[in-house]
């Protein structure tokens, strides 16, 4: 296929350079940025060429840094969005869509849209062996992702992730070294490491690529909203890697005159974990790095590498941010559950808590367009559960036990049911 990948771009001091296996700037040591031939995109690519193709991620491939095939993610992204009428009506609200990575092929969270991009990319720059800094669910994308691709993996992870993350990536067969620290400690040693060996790190090395496949999300969106975007778009926070790639998706589809529009985008962090809130609240650009403290353990990095990058793109759409205590991130996930059916891990519990408190605020207008992204899912993360496991009563399998327990709990119907008139 035709390659439009152009190059690498400093996000700071803006130098251009080849698309290679560098990841900072030589000048600044700012973070870099892939970039394409916009043109030929726009003159070999359309939305009725893309409407056509295959629910993966790759339908956008000419906006995906690759020069040949894809070797991984051919059944990745493209998730639901899907419209929460219950939802919408319990928080007065009009329309309401939930993008729902709970269900990303095949690790369950927002991690299968990056890793794909990262391997791909990192395959034709020579690299056989890959390997991550995470908070469970990149290690688990990474453990299948290399699975599938036949690649060696070895993972880096805190001593402390929830037990499923852990046994789900042990099955796909990387070595995995824990580490008695949190995210932040396991990262540093990542860096550290670096090149050392020849290794992929997908979110250290192989960052400017690895972060491109986050645009996804943000082109499914528009696409899934036929061809628009929402009024307001409200996403976690953890590395920052997702909220400015998003944005930049957005700004991608508008400058090739495919959207119109301006969306607001919102930065949703824990409580416990919440240094780019706490910046955003502030006015300031810098970000006081924190110890992690919250049960969303998927979110919970305190030195975000992209926060400053948050921080712009939140600013520039007109979004804004707030942060959830642990017990609203719990109080969201039971109420995601009981409107719509969707089992989510803490940190779309945050994202839900963090819309719910903009709305609040009327820093959301309830007759705009919301969309919350679900980015994980909660089967991952049942330690988090672990009080709420209570089943109504256990009988023995005998009809007239069961009916004499029935007559005193009866059920009720539900308040705003679907296709029920108002
Ligand atoms: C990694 C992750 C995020 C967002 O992380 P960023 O580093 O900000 O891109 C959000 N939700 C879940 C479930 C994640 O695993
Ligand atoms: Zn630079």
């Amino acid at each position: 296929m035709t390659s439009y990948l152009k190059g690498l771009k400093c996000k700071n001091c803006g130098k251009e350079s080849p698309p290679d296996r560098s990841f900072v700037c030589l000048e600044c040591f700012g973070p870099l940025e892939v970039s394409y031939h916009y043109s030929a995109i726009q003159a070999d690519l359309n939305p009725q060429i893309i409407g056509q193709r295959e629910p993966n991620l790759w339908r956008y491939r000419e906006l995906l840094p690759l020069e040949g095939d894809p070797i991984a993610g051919f059944h990745s992204g493209f998730t639901p969005l899907t419209r929460a009428g219950r939802l919408a009506e319990h928080l007065g609200v009009k329309e309401l869509y939930l993008k729902d990575d709970s269900v990303n092929h095949p690790t369950l969270s927002y991690k299968d849209r990056v890793v794909p991009i990262a391997l791909s990319r990192g395959a034709e720059l020579g690299y056989t062996v890959f390997s991550c800094a995470s908070t469970g669910n990149l290690a688990s994308a990474v453990a299948a992702h290399c699975a599938q691709a036949g690649f060696a993996c070895l993972l880096f992870i805190p001593h402390d992730i929830e037990s499923a993350k852990i046994t789900g990536s042990l099955l796909c067969k990387p070595r995995i070294v824990a580490l008695e620290g949190n995210y932040d400690d396991v990262n540093r040693l990542c860096a550290e490491i670096g090149d050392h060996y020849g290794w992929g790190f997908v979110n250290v090395n192989l960052r400017p690529y690895y972060t491109e496949g986050a645009k996804t999300m943000g082109y499914e969106i528009a696409e899934q909203l036929g061809w628009k975007l929402p009024d307001h778009l409200i996403l976690p926070t953890a590395g920052g890697t997702l909220l400015p790639k998003v944005a930049k998706a957005f700004g991608e589809f508008t400058d090739l005159g495919w959207v119109q529009g301006q969306c607001r985008i919102h930065s949703a962090q824990a409580h416990g974990c919440a240094p780019v809130i706490t910046a955003l609240h502030d006015g300031q650009d810098f970000i006081e790095p924190v110890k992690p403290n919250t049960i969303a353990k998927s979110i919970a990095i305190g030195n975000p590498a992209d926060g400053p990058y948050v921080l712009q793109e939140v600013r520039k759409s007109g979004g804004w941010g707030e942060s959830a205590t642990d017990p609203e991130i719990m109080e969201a996930i039971e109420l995601l559950a009981e409107m719509e059916g969707i089992f989510t891990e803490p940190a779309g519990g945050t994202t839900l808590a963090v819309a719910m408190k903009l709305i609040r605020q009327e820093r959301i207008d309830p007759n705009e367009t919301i969309v919350v992204a679900i980015t994980g899912n909660g089967y991952k993360t049942l330690e988090a559960f672990d009080s709420q496991g209570e089943v109504d009563v256990t009988l023995r399998p005998n009809l007239k036990i069961f009916k004499e327990w029935y007559e005193e709990h009866p059920l009720e119907s539900r308040e705003n049911q679907v296709g029920t008139p108002a």
